[in-house]
């Protein structure tokens, strides 16, 4: 659905850079006026730090503004590539800068007996770190174990924990417990007359993990690779470095284990565009439709009957246990707009506001290791090896015995320290994300050959895909609208952390801990690069009750790496305030990255590198969405709450007229956000396709006995969250792999010994070989 009055993309900001003139002052009751309004008034407020106290928040005074010395400072942002940015450094620059407060009524002086504001919004940040991680050692260490045994359960026991020893040969070795790796797991071992083993790098899930409102301290910690990507040229300009953070799971259920947990497929369209331009039999919607309903266990009871739904598989789907008030708001604001509200953004039309489902049992996160390798992982035919990292994909044959008798034959891995090999009697599958597979490819000699050279990894076949095609979700963060008389509705984390709040969590009532507050009402819409009649929306909104203010920057802007200088020049004033936020997201986005290695091993992260923002019509769908944000709130319904931009534009931005298509894409290129959907980085595609990896039954191409399945096999990323997707990929991969093996009548064999690649040591050398009959 396109947006009525949604303008067209205004002039690109490098006309704007060509002809632009300062802005004038604003006539009074403008939103610059406001904004100065907004600004003086947080610089009047004393500092003050309220926990807990719902009822008092409205009259909450607000922390002392930015004094003259921390403003320069946030004026000194980074510059940027993009052209609002380059235009606003050179505004900045020829913009004389006022000689005392007095001639600029936004920077205030502080009081003799006051601290400087910039301290104060210090002092506020460590406070509030020292609060949340106080809260989050409360409930993992005291109420979970004491009052929630339930999810402080037993941990999966890997192989040796079990007490058995690992085999030398199994029939299938998969690489990496996450999304994928889990399903595979349960499903190839549900034969009872097959053996697999799973390689995981990291451990078993932690309890706190399972809290839903957890998820944004997730990042940076033990479950999470924290990767970097390479610094940025057309986006993440306030971010420290100019680079996007990447956390991806590590440990069982991989990314399903941190990610935000919300239940999305992407567009039927996604999948006919697979089958249809890639070539790609058996991928389109009405294929791959049976497999999303096959993992599912719908627990809404309002959509158990819809022929799009399915009950009773493994991954339970069920609505958040706790949306605050504020999203009766936006769906209001949507209907406002003439949007489709409540709709089954996974049902018959995407194009709508809903409040989202989520992999959630009992309103706890369903990963998929609680989803699909609990349930599995005692079965005597499935062993789960854990601090497991696997190093290397075993091969036999190719360039020197001849072209087409290369043979993946195991894997080689390192556990506590100790390296080892075992040995694939069928398949070796890689499931270790669109990060790491590509890498793991590459190490083992399957990759571009020129980049391998450089990486100093002798290639053994020549495959240009491995690691390109890289595609991401990428948005706009930080946009954010005040809101008065909403207190209760919103979320700012000195509230939502309360005794009320374990409390409630104690009784699993509901409350804030099951809450997710930057997803409170999820939208799909077309912007008017989409066409609006297709229901093939181009942007998808994340609604959320709580804003970067909120949260005293410790979380958002901490995993995103916001220059601080920036964090107190923009949320600074507005510290703690109640305010929503909307992002963008691009669903389609043009530009395409790469993953490459500068290392022979898979201990050096590899070199990613998105390049966000770097496609014009990204940005143009960025900007757009934007603006239908911008509608939403400036709808009846959320104007009677008073809503009203963040008057704070960044420092780089600062000359563009606030929300003005300049300023939204000067702001985009600041404050860029990752949704974490990577894909594509070992493309599924035909045989006449140069950069596929895998082929439709995702067999590495020119490898026998090589599959990768997980999200690096999607030739596009779908319209939607990945995780649903990769789970789908992951349930008919299994079914390839069951049929492959009864067509060519497969039994576990011990591949040929001392045909080993060079450089790849002894994979075939360990002995004694063991039988499956030893399990
Ligand atoms: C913070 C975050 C939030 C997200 N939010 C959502 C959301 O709300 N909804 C949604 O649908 N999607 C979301 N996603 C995306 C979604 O979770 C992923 O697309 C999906 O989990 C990818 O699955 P995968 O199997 O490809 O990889 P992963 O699940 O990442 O699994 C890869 C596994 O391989 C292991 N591994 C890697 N290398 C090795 C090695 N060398 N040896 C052994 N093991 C190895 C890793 O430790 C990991 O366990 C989010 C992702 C993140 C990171």
């Amino acid at each position: 659905m396109e947006v009525e009055g949604a303008e067209r993309p205004g002039p690109s900001c490098a006309a704007r850079e060509r002809g632009a003139a300062p802005a004038p002052a604003p006539p009074p009751g403008s939103l610059k006026s406001v904004e100065r309004r907004d600004r003086s008034s947080a610089e009047s407020s004393a500092a003050h730090l309220q926990l807990h106290s719902a009822g008092r928040a409205a009259a909450q005074p607000r922390p002392a503004h930015l004094s003259s010395a921390s403003q320069a400072r946030a004026g000194q942002g980074r510059p940027a590539a993009g052209g609002p940015c380059r235009s606003a450094e050179r505004g900045r620059r020829t913009r004389p800068e006022p000689t005392s407060t007095s001639e600029d009524p936004v920077r205030a002086v502080p009081s003799s007996r006051a601290l400087p504001a910039a301290t104060m919004t210090m002092l506020y940040s460590l406070l509030l770190r020292l609060f949340i991680l106080f809260f989050l050692a409360l409930t993992r260490y005291v109420v979970i174990p004491i009052w929630r045994p339930d999810i402080a359960r037993e941990p999966v026991r890997d192989v040796q924990e079990r007490g058995v020893p690992l085999l030398h040969l199994y029939d299938y070795v998969i690489v990496g417990a996450g999304s994928a790796g889990s399903v595979l797991a349960h499903r190839l071992s549900e034969d009872p007359s097959v053996t697999v083993l799973l390689l995981e790098a990291g451990d078993n899930e932690d309890p706190l993990l399972d809290v839903v409102a957890a998820y944004p301290t997730l990042p940076n910690g033990p479950h999470d690779w924290a990767f970097k990507t390479t610094p940025q040229e057309h986006a993440c300009q306030s971010l420290r470095g100019n680079v996007s953070s990447w956390p991806r799971g590590k440990g069982l259920g991989g990314s399903s284990a941190i990610n935000a947990m919300l239940y999305y497929r992407g567009n039927r369209r996604d999948y006919d565009h697979w089958r249809d331009h890639f070539g790609l039999k058996g991928w389109g919607y009405d294929d791959v439709l049976p497999y999303f309903k096959k993992s599912e266990d719908m627990r809404d009871p309002a959509l158990q009957d819809s022929p799009f739904h399915g009950v009773g598989g493994p991954l339970t789907v069920e609505p958040y246990k706790f949306y605050a008030g504020i999203a009766e708001d936006f769906l209001e604001a949507g209907k406002d707009l003439g949007v489709p509200v409540h709709v089954d953004q996974n049902g018959a039309s995407q194009t709508g506001l809903t409040r989202p489902h989520g992999t959630l049992r009992d309103g706890l996160r369903c990963s998929t290791a609680k989803a699909f390798l609990r349930p599995a992982a005692d079965r005597p035919n499935l062993h789960i090896s854990l601090r497991s990292t696997a190093l290397k994909v075993l091969l036999t044959g190719g360039a020197g015995q001849g072209a087409g008798d290369l043979r993946a034959v195991g894997v080689r891995f390192r556990r506590d320290g100790a390296e080892r090999e075992v040995l694939a009697g069928r398949e070796v599958i890689l499931a270790a994300g669109a990060v790491q597979s590509p890498q793991l490819l590459m190490v083992s000699g399957l990759g571009p050959s020129a980049a391998l050279r450089r990486a100093g990894v002798p290639p053994v076949l020549d495959l240009p895909g491995v690691g390109a095609n890289l595609q991401d979700h990428v948005g706009l963060a930080g946009l954010v609208w005040l809101v008065d008389g909403a207190e209760n509705k919103t979320t700012v984390a000195t509230r939502s952390a309360s005794l009320q709040s374990i409390l409630d969590f104690i009784r699993g009532h509901g409350g804030p801990m099951y809450g997710l507050s930057m997803g409170e009402v999820l939208g799909f819409m077309s912007t008017r690069y989409a066409n609006a009649s297709d229901d093939y929306p181009d942007v998808q909104l994340f609604m959320a009750s709580i804003s970067d203010a909120g949260d005293c920057g410790q979380v958002n802007a901490v995993n995103l790496g916001l220059e601080r200088s920036v964090y107190e020049a923009v949320f600074g004033p507005v510290l703690l305030r109640d305010a929503v936020t909307c992002l963008p997201l691009v669903l389609r986005p043009k530009a395409r990255g790469s993953i490459t290695i500068t290392a022979p091993t898979v201990d050096t992260p590899p070199t990613i590198d998105p390049m966000y923002l770097s496609h014009p019509d990204d940005v143009g769908v960025l900007v757009e969405g934007a603006k239908i944000c911008r509608k939403l709130m400036e709808t009846k319904t959320m104007k009677a709450l008073n809503a009203r931009p963040n008057p704070n534009k960044f420092p780089a931005c600062d000359h563009l007229e606030l929300l003005s298509d300049e300023h939204l894409e000067c702001h985009a290129r600041q404050y860029t956000m990752t949704i974490y959907h990577p894909v594509g980085t070992c493309r599924m595609g035909r045989r006449d396709d140069p950069l596929a990896v895998v082929d439709e039954r995702l067999r590495v191409r020119g490898v026998r006995g090589l599959r990768v399945v997980d999200a690096s096999v999607m030739p596009t990323v779908p319209s939607g969250n990945t995780n649903a997707p990769t789970i789908m990929v992951a349930e008919k991969a299994a079914d390839l792999i069951k049929e492959d093996a009864k067509s060519l009548n497969q039994t576990s064999r011990v591949p040929p010994r001392g045909q080993c690649m060079q450089g790849q040591g002894s994979c075939t050398e360990s002995a004694p070989i063991s039988t499956k009959e030893e399990l």
